[in-house]
């Protein structure tokens, strides 16, 4: 099993700010902005390029949840970005997929 099933498994520790049946949002370990979360979802898809059409709703439910903690984590006025990385050429090191939330202040 990957890092982030066994994580979403709760096999393995993280600081878990939010879950639900599908999604898991936890701290990245090495933070590159003052608020640095991955929403992950439960359901194991290797990356981007592995989505199908069933994929949709989980899809929009990570963005529209990314919206919801940027507002929470005091970061939306500001602005923040938010990442997929694809495959190693585009940075993924972690092969589940995951959509980076960064902001306040400096990002790294
Ligand atoms: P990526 O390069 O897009 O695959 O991003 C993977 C991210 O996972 C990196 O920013 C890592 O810092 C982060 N990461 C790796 N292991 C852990 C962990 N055990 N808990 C939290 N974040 C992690
Ligand atoms: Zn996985």
């Amino acid at each position: 099993m990957c890092l982030f099933c066994q994580i979403a498994n709760h096999q393995q520790k993280a600081d878990i700010v939010y879950e639900n049946k599908e999604l898991i949002v936890f701290k990245d370990i090495n933070p590159k902005a003052l608020v640095h979360l991955l929403i992950v979802p439960k359901k194991h898809i290797k990356s981007i390029n592995q989505l199908t059409k069933e994929d949709k709703d989980l899809v929009s439910q990570m963005i529209f949840l990314a919206k919801d903690l940027a507002k929470k984590q005091s970061i939306a006025e500001k602005g923040y970005r938010l990442t997929f990385n694809v495959g190693r050429g585009g940075g993924q090191l972690i092969d589940h997929l995951h959509l980076h939330l960064m902001g306040g202040g400096e990002i790294k």
